[in-house]
């Protein structure tokens, strides 16, 4: 029984840095590499490398990616369960600056056709677990089933609503326990959701009480946690499920960190997240977050995604 399933995508990413990311028609040099990604591979690393028994659910192509897939998955003790697909294992193209800002262009294939018959013959594995976690890169109707099967079988849900442009309906959002936006994220849920019209760039700035009221009407009866960059996290519960805390909405600063590259920093926060719940239920909330977040920190001071996923455990 796994602890942590997540659902999602894994790409093969190939990454250029450069001074500064290039302008529409530049054309300049970077510093090449590649590496595996993609939100669900990520993190299921990221859970992994935090201490849960984790299994990662996922569509890959029958070529070298899908291989690099499992053979990356094998080495950090995660059990890949796979529809195998006749499009290619998903890609991604990420220009990192000096600054360590990124711009990315996803190639979904293989991630788009996880199915939800696939899913539904998951069913086991879902219900076994202690938390699952899925994002927006995968076929909604899929995540739909995912998190519908977990709901029934009692299982604790989180969604990470990422990336901004995939749009998830009310429904699909109100099937999580916990909702992960990036600020950015945040601001898009709110305008399609909420009739809220706002920039990501000035959501950390709102002051508590304005955003936790807008996070009760994204998500009534539930926890939303907006993750906020270098400037840490915001959390709200609703006011009768605390879930172990003392106040329905706080703030928890960011963690100094030597910040090389924030590729995965919401990722590394996600699957760090997911494995302190499961491997502390009993633990007050905010325990659960200030983890997720040093985990985070720790994640950008290495380069990549999955890659510079720190190994650091609950109790460490
Ligand atoms: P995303 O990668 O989805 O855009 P964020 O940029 O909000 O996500 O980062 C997720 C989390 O990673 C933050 O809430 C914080 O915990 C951590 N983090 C991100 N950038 C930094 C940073 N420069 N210094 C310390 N922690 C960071």
């Amino acid at each position: 029984m796994s602890s942590v399933v997540v659902v999602g995508s894994f790409n093969v990413d190939h990454v250029w840095r450069c001074d500064v990311l290039p302008a529409a028609g530049a054309t300049i040099a970077g510093r090449y590499s590649s590496g595996p990604g993609g939100k669900g591979f990520n993190q299921a690393i990221a859970a992994a490398r935090a201490g849960a028994a984790t299994t990662f659910i996922c569509s890959l192509g029958q070529d070298p990616g899908g291989t690099m897939a499992r053979e990356l998955a094998a080495a950090d003790g995660v059990t890949v369960v796979a529809e195998s697909s006749a499009e290619p294992t998903g890609t991604g193209g990420i220009y990192v600056d000096n600054h360590g800002r990124n711009t990315i262009v996803i190639g979904p294939g293989a991630n788009f056709t996880l199915s939800p018959d696939f899913i539904a013959a998951q069913q086991e594995t879902l219900a076994g677990a202690k938390i699952v976690l899925a994002q927006l890169e995968s076929p909604l109707e899929s995540i739909e089933a995912t998190m519908s099967a977990a709901r029934a079988a009692g299982v604790t849900t989180i969604l990470n609503a990422a990336p901004a442009n995939a749009v998830a309906s009310i429904a699909l959002l109100r099937q999580s326990d916990i909702l992960t936006p990036n600020e950015t994220e945040f601001a898009a849920l709110l305008g399609r959701h909420v009739g809220q019209r706002m920039e990501g760039d000035d959501v950390a700035a709102l002051d508590g009480n304005t955003l936790h009221g807008l996070c009760r009407q994204l998500l009534p009866g539930g926890t939303v946690i907006i993750t906020l960059g270098a400037v840490g996290v915001f959390v709200s519960h609703e006011d009768e499920q605390l879930r172990g805390d003392t106040q329905p909405y706080y703030r928890v600063g960011a963690e100094a960190a030597q910040t090389v590259d924030t590729t995965g920093a919401g990722d590394a926060f996600n699957g760090a997240l997911a494995a302190s719940l499961a491997q502390a239920p009993q633990a007050a909330f905010n325990t659960h977050v200030r983890f997720a977040n040093r985990f985070a920190a720790r994640s950008t001071e290495g380069e990549g995604a999955a890659a510079s996923m720190p190994r650091l455990t609950p109790e460490a």
